[in-house]
């Protein structure tokens, strides 16, 4: 088939009454952005449908994908678009959509049609009758069933007719950018990642910080967070990426707070860190990729008293999920091959042997007071270390 145009469904933001048209057109530039690098195509709205018409030849799989990618879209239907409007025309292009469309006819159908235009000559249940007659006469082993067919074809008629029978399913959510921003606290790992997806498919649009170690943790390793930033940036739009030096806080942690503690008191340092930052740009909440009993930090004393430290809420949508299911969302997303590559994060290298796995805040605090004397001056040079970073995923 060549297809030359979409026509785009989109369910949740149907509901947002008075607010929808600003739903709508969060839509559209989400869709301008991830179809830019495709070729040129004119986006349109019409009565809570959105167009998508191709400006000059493009490759069809790539379309799809990039539409795929746009949160907010229930289903993408590659449509045949007609200006002629006359019956006779319509019944004839509907066939040779038909022969086209499919191989073999053991198939069920109906013929659904919808009426935009209030002038045309013949009601909807008429115009799919008399269709669904054309196309009995045209290919003898198809069927009729009008409750579960196998091919449901639709004929759209408006100011033009559209004909479809393909529904592919979109990633649902809201659109990037209804949502407010949330800083994500984004490690080389498998799950921080996933949680940005997560977040930002409910149209939240993403800022992220990233904590190194040099020399301790490489130049690969902040490489990689770039690349999964990237991966996550097809989805969410562009993330303004902060990468912040951390060494010298860890160092001090290690040298004078109690080596079974090490994990949660970085984790605390960590989170007022990206707050800072957090605040600075306008977000109203911190995402990380927490999920209940996966590691020594993440037990519910732990979360506690992590989350202690925060002002802002902090989102951790893979809490309550197995790694299975978050390594599944991650190979879905792309994300998994990049997230497993092997180089260290800071975590991984300042770690205790036997973390504690109920931490009591107000010990947590006491060890904390052994950093007085430097925390606040070490909080301000690991600030004013931060290097910002554009990721695009284009
Ligand atoms: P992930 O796969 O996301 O790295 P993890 O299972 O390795 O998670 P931890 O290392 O305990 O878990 O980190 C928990 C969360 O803390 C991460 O999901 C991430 O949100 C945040 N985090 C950890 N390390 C860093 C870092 N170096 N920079 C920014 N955020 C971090
Ligand atoms: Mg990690």
């Amino acid at each position: 088939m060549d297809y030359k145009a979409f026509l785009i469904k989109y369910a949740e933001i149907g509901l947002k009454g008075k607010n929808r048209y600003l739903f709508e057109d969060a839509l559209v530039r989400q869709m301008q952005f991830n179809l830019e690098p495709v070729g040129d195509f004119l986006i349109r709205k019409e009565s809570g449908r959105i167009f998508v018409e191709a400006q000059e030849e493009f490759d069809f799989d790539e379309a799809l994908e990039a539409l795929k990618r746009v949160f907010g879209i229930s289903s993408i239907c590659p449509i045949i678009t007609e200006e002629d409007k006359d019956f006779e025309h319509i019944a004839a292009v509907v066939n040779e959509y038909m022969h086209e469309r499919y191989d073999d006819y053991h198939f069920t159908f109906k013929v659904f049609c919808r009426r935009g235009d209030k002038h045309y000559p013949m009601e909807s249940m008429e115009v799919a009758a008399a269709i669904g007659e054309r196309i009995l006469d045209e290919f003898e082993d198809i069927r009729v069933d009008v409750h579960k067919p196998d091919v449901k074809l639709t004929i759209e008629i408006r100011n033009k007719v559209y004909i479809y029978s393909d529904e592919i399913p979109g990633p649902g959510g809201m659109p990037v950018g209804t949502g407010g921003r949330a800083m994500l606290l984004l490690s080389g790992g498998i799950d921080s990642p996933v949680a940005g997806y997560m977040i930002s498919k409910r149209g939240v649009s993403l800022e992220a910080t990233y904590f190194h170690a040099p020399p301790y943790t490489s130049e690969r390793a902040k490489q990689k967070v770039v690349d999964l930033a990237k991966l996550i940036a097809k989805y969410t739009g562009p993330i303004r990426l902060h990468v912040v030096n951390f060494t010298d806080i860890q160092l001090a942690i290690y040298e004078k707070c109690p080596h079974d503690e090490l994990t949660i008191i970085m984790r605390r340092y960590m989170m007022k860190i990206a707050e800072h930052f957090a605040k600075e740009s306008g977000c109203l909440a911190l995402v990380t990729g927490e999920s209940i009993g996966q590691v020594a930090s993440q037990t519910l004393q732990s979360l506690y008293c992590t989350n202690e430290v925060c002002e802002m809420p902090v989102f951790r949508p893979c809490i309550g999920m197995d790694k299975q299911d978050i390594v599944e969302i991650s190979e879905k997303i792309n994300t998994y091959e990049t997230s497993i590559l092997p180089y260290e994060d800071c975590c991984t290298i300042f770690v205790a042997k036997h973390p504690v796995t109920k931490p009591r805040l107000d010990k947590i605090q006491k060890s904390e007071r052994n950093l007085d004397d430097c925390i606040d001056q070490l909080m301000q040079e690991a600030i004013a270390t931060e290097e910002v970073i554009k990721i695009h995923a284009n």
